[in-house]
């Protein structure tokens, strides 16, 4: 009798768990293609995607690149050779991935830039992110109000930009100078550098040490007897970067305020940061909800719906216009973090503590 139970259990969960492999690749297969988790936020991306396309039935494949363009390259190509339906794509140099999509292409894979564009290519079906050039107008407004909150200016102000082979990088710097530039020119804001525009700011894979040695280089070169007050850091992996190079001159203590420095991602030590008084503020991007439109374009696309779209204009890759949907970021500093954070059960208060 026991033994009839448990070969009928066997059987039941042996039914069960062919029913799931069939359901799962009856609504299809998914390859997820993250730039690193070097950043917490490629990690929460991935690990929400995979939760949220496994209980919508997709089968997935999540695989990271390390920041390494020939090793996301054979990753993609990995996952058309394994049959995936459909390719979600955070890309490490946007331009790179042309043959890969035309390979897919020709399977009839359909593909989706997730939060970064990728460019020079017709194979892109659609574009999931959040309003990019919102973030730098956030970015900058943040940063002009923690000025003129410490009194009048004029202020100087260094400037740092994202990663020149990330179409983002563009967008959040022309949303920043929207709001800057008009302060440079009205004499309210100094750059003592004059390092100016994504050729001289830019920063390579958005990688923190670079951002902390061209601070370095700032600090030593144009402020050794003057103060820098703001800086504009594109992405809180830079900031700490920014933070620990002006710690080491003195900035922070001993009377000689730590200058105004932006962020992106409210990422965990950022949101510290804050708090401790150090960073200013971040933006945060809810990337739970960005799994969720993303999710919601690919169950469109294979059962031969359209997928919801907010935007037919802003993101040219160069061959083609590419329909997106963008979602609200939004600017976080002292004073909303736990409502922000905590309140949306981003991030536990423990994780923060
Ligand atoms: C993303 C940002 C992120 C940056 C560095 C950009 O493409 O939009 O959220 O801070 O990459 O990972």
């Amino acid at each position: 009798m026991k033994r009839t139970l448990s070969l009928l259990a066997a059987a039941a969960v042996g039914l069960s768990l062919f029913t799931s492999v069939v359901s799962a690749a009856e609504k299809g297969y998914v390859g997820i293609s993250m730039p690193t988790k070097s950043s917490a936020r490629w990690i929460s991306d991935g690990n929400s995607m995979v939760e949220q396309f496994e209980a919508a039935g997709y089968k997935t494949d999540l695989q990271y690149a390390e920041d390494d363009i020939p090793n996301q390259l054979a990753q993609i190509e990995n996952m058309i050779t394994k049959g995936v339906d459909v390719l979600v794509i955070a890309a490490i140099d946007g331009t790179t991935l042309s043959n890969a999509l035309e390979n897919a292409a020709a399977l009839d894979i359909k593909v989706i830039a997730y939060d970064r564009l990728i460019r020079d290519s017709g194979n892109v079906d659609y574009y999931a992110t959040f309003d990019n050039f919102k973030v730098g107008v956030q970015q900058a407004t943040s940063l002009v109000n923690g000025l003129k909150a410490r009194g009048a200016g004029p202020y100087n102000v260094e400037l740092f930009g994202g990663s020149p082979d990330d179409n983002n990088a563009y967008f959040f710097y022309d949303g920043a100078m929207s709001v800057l530039q008009p302060m440079i020119d009205a004499g309210k804001v100094k750059v003592l550098s004059g390092q100016m525009g994504m050729d001289k700011v830019g920063t390579l894979r958005w990688d923190g040490a670079v951002a902390q040695a061209r601070m370095d280089n700032l600090l030593s070169a144009y402020y050794t007897d003057k103060q820098v007050n703001g800086v504009l850091s594109p992405y809180d992996g830079l900031s700490i970067g920014i933070l620990s190079s002006l710690k080491g001159v003195g900035y922070g203590s001993g009377g000689t305020p730590m200058p105004i420095v932006s962020g992106q991602d409210a990422e965990v030590p950022s949101v510290k940061s804050i708090l401790a008084g150090e960073q200013y503020s971040t933006i945060f991007k809810d990337t739970r909800e960005l799994a969720r439109v993303t999710v919601g374009m690919v169950d469109a696309l294979l059962s031969g719906g359209k997928p919801e779209i907010n935007d037919t204009k802003t993101y040219d890759n160069g061959v083609k216009v590419v329909p997106s949907y963008l979602l609200e970021p939004v600017m976080v500093d002292a004073g909303n973090w736990e409502k922000i954070l905590i309140g949306s059960g981003y991030y536990t208060a423990d994780q923060i503590k």
